[in-house]
């Protein structure tokens, strides 16, 4: 995005986590200020390779949430992987600065502590999410009035349509066969257990201030229509699109412009059916745990997150099968100490100890 208008946007600092490489060489395109590589093992190299461009490099999880307050930045794009994305958001907020979230899982660990911070400090939270970014462009001219409902699409993974006995066996490899979007390993293990559309339904609760109950969840396999708005008077708004991710990311950045690009357009001849059914919770048992998480709040969204990042992570690693990333969430939602009105440490704590208790149960 940056590349196609390097007019519109100065970078100034880019970040990872472990690739080392992508690193150094977006570094060397866009010379930003500096960089940062949560991997300090990785330090050295990336030090080495960029020391001559003039560009300074930090190491460690603790330099994400201090780099996102420098003076120069106006928009932080939060596209860390899971809980680790929540501190540095946190500190961002904290500073005034705009936030483009690619990080759903920082608003279902803690939606009430951001949107609440986020308020105070008058920073506006712009979604990357392609779903929430739909809904988000359906409201543009359409603040004012109130939503009656939302309604997220799902594509239903590479899973839709097969039931409990047919999933006991599944490989990781299959599971990471996404139909329509290309996307990182976390994300696309969640779309295969709906567990990605829980956790959406959770973000939009957060983004949108809504209740559980004016959240609904269509599967719609060919991901063209990314979700839709219905308003009081039971108009539906709804956005479409192939699924192209820089849409949603570029929307966040030019908000309220919308800037021309050369993706493909899509052709409605060429889809002669759009299809629409509803959600397998039988199966797919994370939607449903998600909305039960949802409705007991407290804790419970982040007890849930991070249950789902260890079975994730297990499911990966071909120690636990695809069923029972469903059985680790549970259990931990079963077990775990409920806090109704959690402060931050509570969050730092309910992640800690789920994670603990979520190894012991697999064991
Ligand atoms: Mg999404």
């Amino acid at each position: 995005m940056i590349r196609a208008n390097p007019d519109l946007f100065e970078l100034e600092v880019l970040t990872a986590q472990n690739n080392a490489d992508l690193l150094i060489e977006q570094a060397i395109a866009y010379q930003p200020n500096a960089v940062v590589i949560v991997n300090d093992e990785k330090y050295a190299q990336v030090k080495k390779e960029l020391e001559s461009f003039g560009i300074k490099v930090y190491a460690g999880s603790s330099a994400l949430s201090s780099v996102v307050q420098m003076d120069v930045i106006d928009l932080v794009v939060t596209g860390l992987v899971g809980y680790a994305g929540l501190h540095p958001t946190l500190k961002a907020i904290e500073a005034g600065k705009a936030i483009a979230l690619a990080n759903k899982e920082t608003l279902v660990v803690a939606g009430e502590l951001i949107t609440q911070l986020a308020k105070e400090k008058g920073v506006n939270i712009y979604p990357v999410d392609s779903e929430h970014s739909a809904i988000f462009q359906c409201m543009v001219g359409e603040f004012h009035n109130p939503i009656e409902k939302i309604i997220l699409t799902a594509s239903g993974g590479p899973f839709r349509g097969k039931k409990r006995n047919e999933l006991e066996r599944v490989t990781p490899a299959q599971a990471l066969k996404h139909p329509n979007w290309n996307m990182g390993s976390k994300i696309t293990i969640d779309s295969a257990t709906l567990m990605n559309k829980g956790l959406e339904v959770i973000e939009a609760k957060w983004l949108f201030g809504l209740h559980a109950d004016q959240v609904e969840v269509i599967i719609h396999p060919q991901s063209i229509i990314h979700s839709l708005v219905q308003f009081e008077d039971g108009s539906i708004k709804a956005q479409l699109g192939l699924p192209d991710m820089r849409l949603p990311i570029q929307f966040a950045m030019t908000y309220p412009d919308r800037i021309k690009t050369d993706f493909p357009r899509f052709n409605f001849a060429d889809y002669p059916s759009l299809t629409f059914e509803r959600p397998d919770t039988e199966t797919f048992r994370n939607l449903a745990l998600a909305f039960a998480a949802l409705a007991k709040g407290g804790n419970m969204p982040c007890i849930l997150n991070a249950a789902n990042e260890v079975a994730v992570s297990e499911f990966l690693n071909e120690r636990i099968g695809f069923l029972e990333m469903s059985e680790v969430v549970e259990r931990c939602m079963e077990k775990i100490d409920y806090i109704g009105d959690p402060q931050f440490d509570d969050y730092v704590e309910t992640d800690r100890i789920t994670r603990i208790k979520a190894l012991e149960f697999i064991k």
